[in-house]
């Protein structure tokens, strides 16, 4: 008889959640984590008196997505999540919300004017289009995008595009801004289509209203309208007591019948020439029925034998490297008197959010903690790379250079898979039988953990598919 019923290899929020939802089925689980520590990308940890995550998280789909479910089902002890707040663009004057629906967009002057019509008469079409079935979305953002445009409207684009896939506009397709910045989702409401000042002819806003009720989708669009208004807060939240509370509420969920093991590096899926049988450590070896895998899926060819197609397919997967400076802060700034994100987008991107606003418990007493990301070429000198983020952050926060007094980098991959328009993704099952895939390069949908949330999801299925549950 085997050990364990299922050895999850990693013990990141994939890795863990997968054991979650295996043991709460009745299966006895051994979780394997290489580093002295559980989480992965999902933590905290004490800097100088500052309590930094593994980088600034949304914690998204909360109201009805994947975590939500798993939640709900799984978890005996929850976060208390705070509300997000809002996105926000810094410029020269300040900040300004991020639009979140066609009709804010219209209003939003950090654009020219020109630009702005243009972008929103593209926006409306792409929705239109997709919403007809007459657009697969594929194409790259910078493909669809209206001639004519200043180079800083060329500049915000890219910097969202790098928020959503990790990518620039060339290789973020149309799907992933739409979808990924919840336009389509939000804000197709038949007030959109309503409002003539945005649209490039008045007689097309009546047209699409006709041919809306003609298909019966006045109902079914009204109600994704609901969220028409920039209101993530109701979606999207953060973890009081930072990103390790939600670790927290999965490890203290853990039924007795799961036994995690830190220090524990995998060296070597084994198997029959069928079937896994187990795995081994530089120590030990351990017999299963099944093995979850939820390292990056590039790296499995060099734990198990697999057929030379798929580990081709495995090779094109694409990742993004990110660098974050962590700055705490003598005295809180007025320019971060807002709880929600904010991107800079002039010479430059990163993306922004000061984390003890939520919880001020993060930063010692009077105190402010602010974590900025920027995605990094790994071919480029990464010393070089860190001056020049700490560069752009003074530019675009004048004064900030007097007041800090911690500085921490991190560099890391935010996803095992960037959403990319010829990207791959790895999928639950592997060539192996018993052997699974779970984590952020097994399904495409939605970022990070929520994106985790879903493979432990999808796991489940395929293993009640496979008769292993
Ligand atoms: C800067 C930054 C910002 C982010 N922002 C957000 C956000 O706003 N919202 C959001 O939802 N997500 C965000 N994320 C992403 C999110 O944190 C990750 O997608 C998620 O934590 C990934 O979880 P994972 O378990 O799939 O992978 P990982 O965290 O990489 O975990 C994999 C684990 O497997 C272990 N492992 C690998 N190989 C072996 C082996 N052979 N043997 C034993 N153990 C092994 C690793 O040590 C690791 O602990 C962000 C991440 C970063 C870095």
């Amino acid at each position: 008889m085997a050990d364990y019923d299922t050895i999850v290899v990693g013990g990141g929020i994939s890795g863990l959640l997968s054991a979650l939802v295996l043991s709460k089925h009745g299966k006895k689980v051994l979780v394997l984590e290489k580093d002295d520590i559980l989480g992965g990308n999902c933590n905290s940890y004490m800097v100088d008196g500052f309590q930094v995550d593994t980088g600034p998280h949304a914690i998204t789909h909360l109201r009805e997505g994947p975590l939500r479910r798993l939640m709900d089902e799984y978890f005996n002890y929850l976060p208390f999540f705070v509300d997000y707040g809002h996105y926000y663009v810094r410029t020269d004057k300040g900040l300004t919300k991020i639009p979140s629906n066609v009709k804010e967009f219209v209003t939003f002057d950090v654009l020219p004017r020109k630009d702005r019509l243009l972008l929103s008469q593209a926006l409306t079409k792409a929705m239109t289009q997709m919403t007809f079935g007459m657009l697969d979305g594929e194409q790259p953002v910078y493909d669809y995008l209206p001639k004519g445009l200043s180079m800083d409207t060329h500049d915000f684009v890219n910097a969202i595009a790098y928020f959503l896939s990790g990518k620039s506009m060339k290789e973020t397709s149309v799907n992933r801004v739409l979808y990924g910045s919840s336009f389509m989702r939000d804000s197709v409401s038949v007030d959109v289509f309503k409002d003539e000042e945005i649209l490039p002819d008045p007689s097309y806003a009546s047209q699409i209203t006709d041919m809306l009720s003609k298909y019966h989708l006045m109902d079914h669009l009204s109600s994704l309208g609901r969220l028409a208004t920039n209101k993530v807060a109701y979606a999207q939240a953060y973890p009081r007591g930072g990103l390790k509370s939600l670790l927290n509420a999965v490890l203290y969920s853990m039924p007795d019948t799961v036994r995690i093991k830190t220090g524990s590096r995998v060296i070597q899926i084994l198997n029959d020439g069928e079937k896994v049988t187990g795995v081994s450590t530089d120590t030990d070896s351990y017999s299963s029925d099944t093995v979850v895998y939820t390292g990056f899926a590039k790296h499995l060819p060099s734990l198990v034998q697999l057929p030379p197609d798929y580990v081709a397919d495995l090779s094109r997967i694409d990742q993004t490297l990110s660098l974050t400076i962590w700055l705490g802060l003598k005295q809180k700034m007025k320019e971060f008197d807002y709880t929600g994100s904010e991107v800079w987008f002039r010479g430059g991107a990163y993306w922004a959010m000061p984390i003890s606003n939520y919880d001020e418990s993060l930063a010692p007493e009077g105190k402010q903690l602010v974590g900025f990301t920027f995605v990094i070429d790994d071919k480029n000198d990464i010393e070089n790379e860190k001056k020049n983020a700490l560069g752009l952050i003074m530019k675009a926060v004048p004064g900030i250079e007097n007041n800090i007094e911690m500085t921490h980098y991190q560099l890391t991959i935010p996803e095992k898979a960037a959403v990319t328009i010829n990207g791959y993704f790895a999928g639950i099952r592997s060539p192996v039988k018993n052997l699974y895939l779970a984590g952020t390069d097994t399904d495409k949908r939605s970022m990070g953990v929520t994106r985790a949330a879903y493979s432990a999801l999808e796991l489940l299925k395929a293993m009640k598919e496979d008769k292993n549950i």
